[in-house]
């Protein structure tokens, strides 16, 4: 490749540095709004290799969009991220176990215990702030070693992470048969390349009680695992805590996500998505309670107001599918069109509450919990799982059309085409079918990708 090899941990040092000085800088959130409403008129419109990194973190801040009381609101989501780089970069010390665990499996359990949690496949969503093409280089390794080009990208940055010394030596993996067999192929990978013990969670198919006690019984074998091979026992007690911050940050985004029903939206996606990250890296803390409490808070003010997150809002946008993760196109959608997401697949939080009562209840209400996080929610058991919720969105957000990502790794959102089509085509309900690979510009790039958009639009007399 004739590229210098990416040097041990490189890239969360990288991100680490990053990140301490933008939650220094907001500290001062009306400055950081000030410096990025005038960062967006020099900021290039094209991605080139020399400006990747500081085009991607700036859009994943909102693009100059997202308001101080909103940005204020965000520092305490990159607290979280800091604690939980500062956490991986320390574990080479040691001191404490290293867990893996996968990105759909919620991990309250292993904010009880002491050890470091790594999410491999954070490397396809975080990667990206140091430029697209160094999680490309980072695919790419799996890709020498074998994982096919039409394998989920975000598994393979998971393994070429580890291949190319980016995430710190496993001591245990954790994983689910949800939401797909990318996922669990990927574990398998992982697990025959680390020699880390692996337990896998093994979802059920279906909804209903029996399914959800299944998994529960598979939460506790789960704790078993953990304790077994860790020494350290599960804090009830704390336990119990996280699951009460849970309930109430839950409730909160439930609360926004609802919102987003009024026109013109009083919501932005910046902010929805960020809570769905969080809640990959450190679900239940008092931070991400805070971060909710404060997004809820100003969206309810723009509400009484009649006012919308940004002012002309033309093209209410349902993405029912996973967002690109490789530049995040909300702040270009709502500066170019007018258009704002209302309904999107990944940030939506839509689940039930967790009995605190007992260890039994809080089990058995984890498990519905995890079986309703998005990805698991829709594309674990029968189609109607995902359609089904399309359309209930259909009928309540007042959507202008709709756009499907059609993530290359996502097989089973593929299958659905004609299914997703008909649900459309019923609601009189323009649809875009982009292809895309959502952490991997190499199969549509983003200029690509804006293009394909604006001719959707356009056709469609949106735009
Ligand atoms: S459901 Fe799609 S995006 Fe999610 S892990 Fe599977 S292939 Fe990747």
């Amino acid at each position: 490749m004739g590229e210098k090899p990416l040097k041990k941990l490189q890239v969360w040092k990288y991100q680490r540095r990053r990140l301490r000085l933008l939650i220094f800088l907001l500290r001062f959130p009306r400055l950081v709004y000030v410096l990025t409403r005038l960062l967006r008129f020099v900021m290039p419109g094209r991605e080139t290799r020399s400006n990747s990194a500081r085009r991607h973190s700036f859009s994943m801040i909102g693009g100059g969009l997202v308001r101080p009381a909103d940005l204020k609101a965000m520092r305490y989501v990159y607290l979280d991220y800091l604690e939980y780089m500062d956490d991986l970069l320390y574990a080479e010390k040691g001191t404490w176990p290293v867990v893996w665990s996968e990105f759909n499996l919620s991990n309250e359990i292993l904010r009880v215990l002491d050890v470091v949690m790594y999410v491999p496949e954070s490397m396809a969503i975080m990667g990206h702030n140091m430029g697209t093409h160094t999680t490309v280089k980072i695919i790419e390794a799996a890709e020498r070693e074998g994982l096919p080009t039409e394998f989920c990208s975000a598994g393979k940055a998971a393994i070429g992470a580890y291949l190319t010394h980016q995430a710190p030596k496993p001591d245990l993996l954790i994983s689910s048969s949800h939401p797909c067999d990318s996922v669990v192929s990927s574990y398998q990978t992982l697990e025959y390349l680390t020699k880390a013990p692996l337990f896998s969670v093994d979802t059920p198919y279906w909804d209903d009680d029996g399914s959800v006690d299944y998994y529960a019984d598979n939460l506790l074998e789960l704790i078993g695992f953990l304790e077994d091979n860790t020494g350290l026992k599960v804090n009830w007690e704390d336990l119990a805590q996280v699951c009460d911050n849970i309930n109430k940050t839950n409730a909160l985004l439930q609360e926004y996500t609802e919102m987003a029903r009024a026109v013109p939206s009083p919501c932005n996606l910046t902010c929805l998505l960020l809570g769905w990250q969080h809640s990959i890296a450190a679900h239940g803390t008092e931070n991400g309670l805070k971060f909710a409490q404060m997004i809820c808070e100003n969206a309810k003010a723009r509400l009484a107001k009649g006012k919308g997150f940004i002012k002309k809002q033309k093209i209410r946008v349902i993405w029912w599918d996973i967002p690109i993760g490789f530049h995040f196109l909300e702040p270009w959608l709502n500066r170019r069109f007018g258009a704002v997401t209302v309904a999107d697949f990944m940030g939506r939080v839509n689940t039930s509450m967790i009995d605190l009562s007992s260890r039994e209840t809080m089990i058995r209400d984890l498990a519905r919990t995890h079986l309703n996080i998005a990805m698991a929610r829709q594309l674990r058991g029968p189609a109607e799982f995902f359609t089904e919720e399309l359309k209930r969105i259909l009928e309540e957000y007042s959507g202008d059309c709709m756009i499907f990502t059609r993530h290359q790794g996502c097989k089973g959102g593929w299958a659905m085409g004609k299914l997703i089509r008909d649900v459309c085509q019923k609601a009189d309900l323009p649809v875009l079918f982009l292809s895309t690979d959502s952490f991997d510009p190499r199969f549509a790039s983003e200029q690509e990708i804006k293009r394909e958009i604006t001719g959707f639009f356009q056709n469609n007399g949106l735009a």
